[in-house]
């Protein structure tokens, strides 16, 4: 089956995320590992595909040594999944580009990983300011990538982008695996 995973900063507004994905009635989401916390949570859609919920990076209460210890395991699993079809990178639009995720994104690049780029909590700024931080990044990233990846525009707050996701998600389930 198609996996997407999703990762971010912490408190980048992942859980939200994955939340108004899932939070449609007709979307069953049946979890791996119902009731425990793992490091990486796998939940089965419609049956059909998984989000995976990968661990947050970045987190500034952990130690080094666990930040390492925690990339590590994410850098191993992103490598060794054959079935996941696309790695949805989260990041606040009210932050200016981060050097953890340009890095990571580059990381990304280099093990030719597909990916695309979810700004989150959309909601927080006027559409003035949206447009000017959104169009900040992308001047950003093309000053090292030649192209830009799919990009999405969400809030979990007035679940904006939620549809665009799904139908984005929907077209990849089409290719085969
Ligand atoms: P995670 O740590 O990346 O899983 O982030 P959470 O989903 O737990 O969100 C972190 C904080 O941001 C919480 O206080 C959320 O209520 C808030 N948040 C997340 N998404 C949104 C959003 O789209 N709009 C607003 N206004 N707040 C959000």
């Amino acid at each position: 089956r198609h996996e997407y995973a999703f990762i971010g900063r912490s408190n980048v507004g992942k859980s939200s995320l994955i939340n108004m994905l899932t939070g449609r009635k007709s979307l069953a989401m049946t979890s791996s590992k119902p009731g425990k916390t793992t490091l990486i949570n796998h939940f089965l859609i419609n049956d059909q595909w998984y989000i995976v919920d990968l661990p947050g990076y970045g987190y500034a209460q952990r130690s080094k040594e666990m930040q390492r210890q925690i990339k590590k395991i994410i850098e191993d699993y992103i490598l060794e999944r054959q079935q996941m079809t696309c790695l949805f990178v989260l990041v606040d639009s009210r932050h200016d580009p981060q050097k953890i995720d340009l890095e990571f994104m580059e990381w990304l690049g280099e093990n030719s990983v597909p990916f695309a780029i979810v700004f989150t909590k959309l909601d927080k700024l006027s559409s003035a300011a949206a447009k000017k931080q959104t169009e900040k990044y992308r001047n950003t990233l093309l000053e090292s990538w030649e192209s830009l990846p799919p990009i999405f525009y969400t809030s979990s707050a007035d679940m904006r982008g939620r549809n665009e996701l799904l139908d984005y998600i929907e077209e990849l389930n089409q290719l085969p695996l």
